[in-house]
């Protein structure tokens, strides 16, 4: 029998009643592993009012202990890791080294997150005239909603919710109706960490319970993480709403390539930032840049054979480079791009469509695919595809690239290859981009920076962890204090100063 998931409302699973349900594939073999229940407008509302109730607790609860349970559901969570992996890899489809590397940058987090109490501490100004001290505090601000994508099932809910929780907040995960199994077993493992009951929920479903959050009048804050056209209806409709919003969205991220570069170490880059995770990374280099024809020459000449040579796999081949993609769709899709690109007269250099594997022909697997002669009118230059595709375009100049890198319309992540010191500086200085890296090629910050876009790759003006989402996560209250004793007789009618 097919297993059912339910949803997690106020400490315990629930079972979905709406009647919907969508299906929940395992990626290798192409099979449906699970059902999955899509919450009505009504079991929202009760997920909402259970969060309200574990809002209010938590937020009464000293930061210390807060902290507490956050160092708790660390250690739950780093000695479940290898089975939070392989359920990962089971409806993910990602080998389960790259599970790992995706379940530590959660656990980042978290440790960064544990640092609550000092992360939290106000302002104090002492006497600022009249005997008046006067000092600003942080508080929660109640239930957040975090809608994420299919790609991070684990470190993306982690990343938005230790925070929210940190902070004195009720979270509720909208993960990815295509990989639920691991957001619910992090709500498991919070509970066991003893995390009050309606502090951290998990609803599934689609844009039915994503539009029900998003004008809950008792959720003041969305933080959302996926592709750029639901990201901006999301910032839109919750800031039409008075929401808080902050959408972390979709990219086309560019690595420059300078003819002083590392040739070994540019290639080696680009295969694993282009081709990891099957490239359904929004920080996946899906363009390289050489800078000048005899670049790209030496570029394609070491590139190409690499690409050539990496094999498709299911999450626990450990010969595997490629994992298959999320769904049948996204494989359509990605396959359709591919003869877009030979139609728009890109060079198909190598060709991964209609790649096999023994005992996986039903998977959803593309292989490795690498494009030359990529010019910028292109669809598949535009376009972010999501998938093991890497286009290779050789401006002139330098200037040129950046110029290049400024124009497209998504500014999520950025490299340079270069020996070059000055060339590198006025680079980071020159490109509108979120997170650059210099012979970096995936530069995503670690959980105590920030982290986030910029263009269309991030709406609303807050980042992701860092001192940032600290800001997101709470409200500041100000106020002005003074004992009896400090105070002067009678009344005054003008506007207050410091005199
Ligand atoms: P997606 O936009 O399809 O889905 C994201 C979330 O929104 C899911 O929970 C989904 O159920 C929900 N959703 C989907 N359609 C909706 C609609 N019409 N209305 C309301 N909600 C809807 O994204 P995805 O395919 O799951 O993830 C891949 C995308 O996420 C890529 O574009 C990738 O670049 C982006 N991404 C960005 C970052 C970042 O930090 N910038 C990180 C990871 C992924």
């Amino acid at each position: 029998m097919t297993k059912e998931y339910t949803h997690w409302v106020g400490g315990a699973p629930v079972a979905g009643a709406s009647g919907r349900f969508g299906d929940v594939f395992n990626p290798a073999t192409g099979e449906v592993s699970a059902r999955l229940p899509y919450a009505s407008k009504a079991e929202v509302d009760t997920a909402v009012a259970r969060a309200v109730e574990g809002a209010k607790l938590w937020a009464e609860t000293a930061v210390p202990k807060r902290a507490s349970t956050l160092f708790a559901f660390r250690e739950l969570l780093v000695s479940r890791k290898d089975e939070l992996a392989r359920i990962l890899g089971q409806e993910h489809g990602k080998t389960i080294a790259d599970a790992l590397g995706e379940i530590q940058r959660g656990v980042d987090v978290i440790e960064f997150a544990c640092g609550a109490p000092h992360l939290m501490k106000g302002e104090f100004s002492h006497n600022i005239g009249g005997n008046i001290d006067l000092y600003s505090v942080r508080e929660p601000i109640g239930v957040v909603a975090g809608i994420t994508p299919f790609n991070f099932p684990v470190m993306i809910p982690l990343w938005m919710g230790a925070m929210a929780v940190a902070c004195g907040n009720a979270f509720i995960n909208k993960p990815s109706e295509r990989d639920p199994g691991a957001p619910m077993m992090l709500a498991e493992m919070w509970k066991e960490a003893g995390l009050p009951d309606g502090v951290w929920n998990v609803v599934h479903g689609d844009k039915e319970v994503v539009d029900a959050l998003l004008t809950h009048e008792d959720v003041p804050a969305i933080t959302f993480v996926g592709s750029t056209p639901v990201g901006e209806y999301v910032y839109q409709t919750g800031a039409a709403h008075n929401k808080r919003v902050q959408a972390f969205c979709g990219a086309k991220n560019h690595m420059v390539i300078l003819p002083d570069a590392d040739m070994e170490q540019a290639v080696d880059a680009l295969v694993g930032a282009g081709y990891g995770s099957a490239g359904e990374r929004c920080m996946a280099i899906s363009v390289a840049v050489p800078v000048g024809r005899g670049t790209a020459d030496a570029l394609l000449e070491k590139l190409a054979p690499r690409v050539e040579g990496l094999k498709i796999g299911p999450y626990d081949d450990p010969q595997a480079d490629i994992n298959p993609l999320i769904t049948a769709q996204a494989q359509q899709r990605v396959e359709s791009l591919i003869a877009r690109g030979v139609e728009e007269g890109a060079d198909l250099l190598v060709d991964g469509r209609g790649a096999r594997m023994q005992g996986y022909e039903n998977g959803f697997f593309v292989g490795g695919t690498l494009f030359g002669e990529v010019t910028t009118e292109m669809d598949i230059y535009r376009t972010e595809i999501f998938g093991p595709v890497l286009s290779v375009m050789a401006p002139a100049s330098y200037e040129q690239a950046v110029e290049m890198v400024n124009a497209h319309e998504y500014g999520n992540g950025v490299a340079v290859f270069t020996r070059d010191g000055d060339t590198a500086r006025h680079f980071s200085n020159a490109v509108d981009v979120g997170m650059i890296g210099v012979n970096v090629p995936i530069p995503v910050p670690m959980a105590f920076h920030n982290f986030g876009g910029s263009k269309r790759s991030k709406f609303g003006d807050t980042q992701m962890h860092g001192p940032e989402s600290v800001r997101f996560f709470t409200k500041m209250k100000t106020i002005s204090s003074r004992w009896p004793s400090g105070t002067k007789g009678g009344a005054q009618l003008a506007f207050p100063t410091n005199d």
